[in-house]
């Protein structure tokens, strides 16, 4: 197992916002999340890639365990690769400079390095030419694919995606689905959160719906129309 979720919970005050959740990602999978707006996904992102501690329950990344309320290991950042709802790049950087910012910091490589590095991603998602421009010069999909690319570039253990096309109008939306299929054919480990149900079901194995803080599991996709008004999500 690449990940294990045992049992945890989070409150904000005295809101429950995740009770008891239970789930395991095993190596080279996709385990897709889903769950109306509110229910708790971007924050058990958070949670799992050390952004927000938890109160009750243990993580288990890379077969190191990680209690509640203990601070999260430093060496795990840098393994955990999330692309976010609003991909949270750096305005003030080019899309090159965001993508080569954790090569440098975290992996320590130089800088002709890490431009090498970030210029292979940049490519992979056909976006080298624009790897001098800023964020707000890009559109939504091709920031999308910086975001992509930035995560990929650190070799990821897991890859955490929140809605990666929810900001995105229809055309760019395929894009990143076919991006999301290839790293799923070259086998990267995902949790994908996301409100494209029929996607979900054609690109996981497993399925997780979340609902008033708890989530139900199962290998069936079938667990998705269990969603209420899951037929608008389509
Ligand atoms: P989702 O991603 O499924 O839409 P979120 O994880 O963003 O849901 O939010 C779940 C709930 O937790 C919401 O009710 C939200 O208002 C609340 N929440 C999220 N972050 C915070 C925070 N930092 N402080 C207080 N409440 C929060
Ligand atoms: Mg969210």
């Amino acid at each position: 197992m690449v990940l294990t979720v045992d049992q945890i919970s989070k409150y904000f005050g005295t809101l429950c916002v995740l009770k008891d959740i239970s789930f395991s990602i095993e190596n080279k999978t996709i385990f897709a999340l889903c769950g109306a707006s509110g229910s708790g996904k971007t924050t058990l992102i958070k949670i799992i890639s050390g952004l927000t501690r938890f109160d009750k329950g243990s993580l288990v990344i890379d077969g190191l365990t990680i209690k509640a309320n203990t601070p999260y290991p430093d060496h795990l950042y840098g393994k955990i690769g999330v692309i976010f709802q609003d991909h949270n790049l750096f305005p003030h950087m080019t899309a090159l400079e965001n993508i080569t910012l954790g090569l440098r910091m975290v992996r320590r490589l130089s800088s002709k390095d890490a431009t090498e590095r970030g210029m292979h991603e940049m490519g992979k998602m056909r976006i080298a030419d624009k790897s001098g421009q800023y964020p707000a010069s890009l559109s939504g999909g091709e920031r999308q694919r910086v975001a992509v690319a930035r995560a990929l570039a650190m070799d990821p253990l897991l890859l955490l995606l929140d809605e990666p096309t929810s900001s995105l109008d229809p055309l760019r939306i395929e894009d990143v689905l076919h991006t999301i299929q290839d790293l799923a054919t070259v086998g990267t480990t995902m949790l994908l959160v996301t409100h494209n149900l029929t996607f979900a079901k054609h690109t996981a194995q497993q399925f997780g719906v979340i609902t008033a803080g708890e989530c139900i599991i199962s290998d069936k996709p079938d667990i998705l129309d269990t969603l209420e008004g899951a037929s608008q999500l389509l």
